[in-house]
């Protein structure tokens, strides 16, 4: 559920019609729904009810503008963070260290430097060069480091292949044949606590059952951990619930029982568990508010250009994402068209042939469900400003990242001494 509803004829962020918000801050711009965040944050917390003291660690990466992290801290969730700039915005959004677990593949030894120096909770480690790296520099500043190792527990998570990431051949985590051998290993090294078993299969799983089957081989592994003399007092269960994009298919499993499911298969472990999710959060709290500039005879169907391009929203062609497309003000007539950006690159495509309201020059037009891996994927290709951000709650509305005017670009780029 979210608050973006039609009222009177026009489309609404909660009490801000976004009408008012395209006059006074120009498309296309992200709209993000304060009350719709914390009540996913709600429903997310009400769904672990039978967990006990979750910790609950958005992954900044789905949305790191820092109203939304200072929202969510308000709420007080940690973070998830994949790099040292996502572990800096996490801090200044006002998330504590200790709720912070460090993630991801390449963490240099700079970025360990911070979190370690930072006091972050965990570092979640993904081999045993990493580990080693990490006992060297905790070990040099003479701190310890509570750290988990990420598994893969080779699982298709039965989502898009870009967005899978525990099947034996993807980048991510250890073997789960070779997980034993590596906490033996951390257990010797200076300056590492190895006290967690962290998995995380894909983004936006549609089904219970391979999160289900990834979380036993979790059990499973803290039991022949235990047995080998480990203390494990935690387990990461990653993030991955999907959202529904497309009203016209199955929407994916809800929290509640997403919250069932993880109170079943963890019974008995006896560990804290760190939970990390993003799109299910942040995802249908935003969308993406754009102009149509005109629309263009087509072979078969109309273009619909926008002044969005895929430089502001990459999802459709970077995975085929599909988003519901709305128009602010549906004069009740629907048509069948192409909705295209103005980059050039046929890529720059949102949906093709697709039934929608119908829109002509001038429209506003709602990209919704693009608060999740909307805003920032964003880049400037085709030399276009970063795309700004707007949160509205209740009848406010406030600007939470400026347009990037073009000239910043300009000014970024230095001509060398020879012209
Ligand atoms: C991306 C990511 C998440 C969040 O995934 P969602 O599908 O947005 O919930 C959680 N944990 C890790 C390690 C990630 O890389």
């Amino acid at each position: 559920m979210d608050h973006f509803e039609p009222r009177d004829g026009v489309l609404h962020a909660e009490d801000v019609p976004l009408t008012r918000i395209a006059a006074e801050a120009g498309t296309p711009i992200y709209v993000y729904s304060a009350a719709t965040i914390e009540r996913h944050v709600r429903v997310f917390r009400e769904a672990l009810a039978g967990v006990d003291d979750p910790w609950i660690a958005f992954a900044v990466k789905a949305n790191p503008n820092r109203a939304v992290l200072a929202t969510l801290a308000r709420l007080g969730l940690g973070a998830d963070v994949v790099s040292g700039g996502e572990l800096l915005r996490a801090l200044a959004a006002g998330i504590p260290a200790d709720k912070i677990v460090f993630s991801g593949v390449g963490k240099t030894a700079e970025e360990m430097t911070l979190g370690l120096q930072r006091g972050i909770g965990q570092f979640n480690l993904e081999s045993l060069e990493e580990a080693e790296m990490l006992s060297e520099v905790a070990s040099g500043l003479g701190l310890t480091a509570k750290v988990a190792f990420r598994i893969n527990p080779n699982v298709d998570a039965g989502t898009h292949s870009k967005i899978s990431t525990g099947r034996a051949d993807d980048k991510f985590g250890i073997a789960y044949d070779r997980a034993t051998a590596a906490f033996a290993r951390a257990a010797k090294l200076p300056g590492l606590d190895p006290v967690c078993v962290a998995v995380h299969i894909g983004s936006q799983l549609t089904d219970l059952a391979p999160m289900r089957a990834a979380f036993e081989r979790v059990g499973s592994l803290i039991r022949e951990l235990r047995a080998a003399g480990h203390e494990i007092l935690r387990a990461d269960l990653g993030g991955g619930l999907g959202v529904p994009y497309n009203p016209a298919v199955p929407a994916p499993p809800i929290p509640t029982d997403y919250g069932a499911m993880v109170a079943e298969v963890t019974a008995g472990w006896d560990v804290r568990l760190i939970f990390e999710p993003g799109r299910v959060i942040v995802g249908n709290a935003g969308i993406m508010l754009t102009r149509v500039i005109r629309v263009k005879e087509g072979a078969t169907y109309p273009f619909v250009v926008v002044d969005a391009g895929m430089n502001d929203l990459l999802r459709p062609s970077l995975y085929d994402a599909w988003h519901n497309i709305r128009a602010v003000e549906p004069d009740g007539e629907t048509f069948v068209a192409n909705i295209v950006g103005p980059i050039c690159e046929t890529g720059d495509t949102f949906a093709r042939a697709r039934a929608m309201d119908r829109v002509k020059a001038g429209d506003l037009v709602a990209f919704m469900t693009a608060g999740a891996y909307g805003a920032t994927m964003a880049n400037t290709y085709n030399s276009r400003g970063l795309v700004p951000e707007a949160m509205v709650s209740g009848g406010e509305w406030a600007i939470v990242r400026e347009r990037q005017p073009v000239e910043a670009l300009i000014e970024a780029d230095r001509l060398p001494p020879w012209l």
